[in-house]
């Protein structure tokens, strides 16, 4: 299989005309031509609310939808049904945590959460334990600020309803190992829920296949737009759980019966998606995914882990002189995409703007990851490089060049 070629992809990416080195990907993407496109086209020509109508706008307009539900569960290994369009993974997550808060299954149980996620997934899993009844227990970190998943099966015990953990941490690139999470979580019949907000956009997955039961993403961390998320989630839990959240879409017929207010809830998706949903979004978002689908989820992943070690490798110098080091694993296999270091030379907003003047777009500070900061002693933050599609290895030599230069010369 031959690799992508970031050359011509670039041309599909106007942003990059201003000449930048965007390196910020983890926290969204650039939008190629063709999203910008499918949305425009759609708003211009086929535009009106969703399931709401019998007129041809808004017929077309639902077809446009469900068709974009058909491609994202495609991308992910699932059926249309089974996805749930959100405005971003947080709200996903909340969804998800919520859902099973409402339904009682949380109640007199545990939640583990491990001391390195996202504050997307920690904090919506440690209020919905709270709210239902339940406690969230902590997975901790080692010194790399990477899970102790050897620690898996002490932490998971018959008090465990639900492990939510991330897919690819949005700090060390670090991949956890899903296959023994499930295992685990199904030794004790608990429910695995997945923040993939760093894994769908970058590696090739199959939710079902891995045997994960709920997964969140977003949009715009995979050439999407903003303002679309996707809670993934097995179709059977879909149809047994009542929503947290009701209103106009949700249900099928509601009626006053004997003083109070009888539902009857629509199949899912609909009865989890309250309120006109992101129908421009949508397109935009199966337009993206067909485009991944088209280059070839191994083949990003592929690209990605190629420039992860070539930047680590150009890097080499300035952490064995100590100017730098790693926040996550000091071995590049150990990574996806993503390269975190810390400075005692500079802040990491010092170095970020440094960089910037470069014409270098990084990430700077805690990236909603404070306990994981803390724990590996860099609480003041790190300085990522994130890597996507259109990032070339001249990107890498651009970065490395300029932290030689920022961090050797004397002032
Ligand atoms: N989870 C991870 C691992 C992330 O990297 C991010 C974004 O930075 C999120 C969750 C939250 O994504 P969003 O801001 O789109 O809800």
């Amino acid at each position: 299989m031959p690799g992508l070629s970031c050359y011509e992809l670039r041309s599909e990416f106007p942003e990059l005309e201003r000449g930048v080195v965007y390196l910020d990907n983890a926290a969204s993407t650039l939008k190629p031509r063709r999203v910008v496109e499918a949305m425009r086209e759609f708003s211009y020509r086929s535009y009106a609310n969703v399931h709401r109508g019998v007129h041809r706008l808004s017929i077309e307009a639902s077809k446009a939808y469900e068709e974009a539900q058909d491609v994202v569960a495609r991308l992910v290994g699932g059926s249309w049904d089974e996805v749930v369009f959100t405005r971003n993974t947080t709200e996903a997550m909340q969804l998800a945590a919520l859902t099973l808060a409402y339904n009682g299954l949380l109640r007199g149980g545990e939640v583990l959460v491990t001391a390195g996620d996202h504050h997307s997934t920690l904090l919506p899993w440690v209020r919905a334990a709270r709210l239902g009844g339940g406690r969230a227990r902590i997975l901790p970190l080692d010194g790399r600020g990477v899970p102790r998943w050897d620690l898996l099966d002490d932490y998971v015990t018959e008090d465990t309803r639900v492990v939510a953990v991330g897919h690819v941490s949005n700090v060390t690139g670090a991949v956890a190992p899903v296959e023994d999470v499930v295992r685990a979580a199904r030794r004790v019949s608990a429910l695995v829920v997945l923040d993939s907000a760093q894994g769908v956009p970058h590696l090739p997955v199959d939710f079902r296949r891995m045997g994960v039961d709920m997964a969140a993403f977003s949009g715009h961390k995979m050439l999407g737009p903003t303002g679309i998320g996707v809670l993934w989630a097995r179709r059977d839990l879909l149809e047994e759980l009542e929503p947290p959240l009701g209103g106009g879409g949700t249900v099928s017929r509601v009626r006053l019966k004997g003083g109070s207010v009888e539902i009857e809830w629509e199949e899912p998706p609909w009865k989890f998606e309250a309120g006109t949903p992101p129908i421009i979004e949508a397109v935009g978002l199966a337009e993206a995914a067909e485009m991944l689908m088209e280059i070839g989820m191994e083949r990003v992943a592929e690209h990605e882990d190629e420039l992860t070690g070539y930047t680590m490798k150009l890097l080499e110098p300035l952490y064995r002189e100590g100017l730098i080091r790693y926040v996550g694993p000091d071995n590049p296999g150990e990574r996806h995409g993503i390269v975190s270091i810390t400075t005692h030379l500079k802040s990491p907003d010092e170095l970020g703007l440094l960089l910037d003047r470069k014409g270098i777009a990084v990430r700077t500070g805690l990236h909603c990851a404070h306990i994981l900061h803390d724990h590996v002693g860099a609480s003041t933050g790190s300085v990522r490089a994130s890597f996507y599609i259109y990032n070339c290895k001249e990107d890498a030599e651009r970065l490395a060049e300029a932290l030689e230069e920022i961090l050797t010369t004397r002032r």
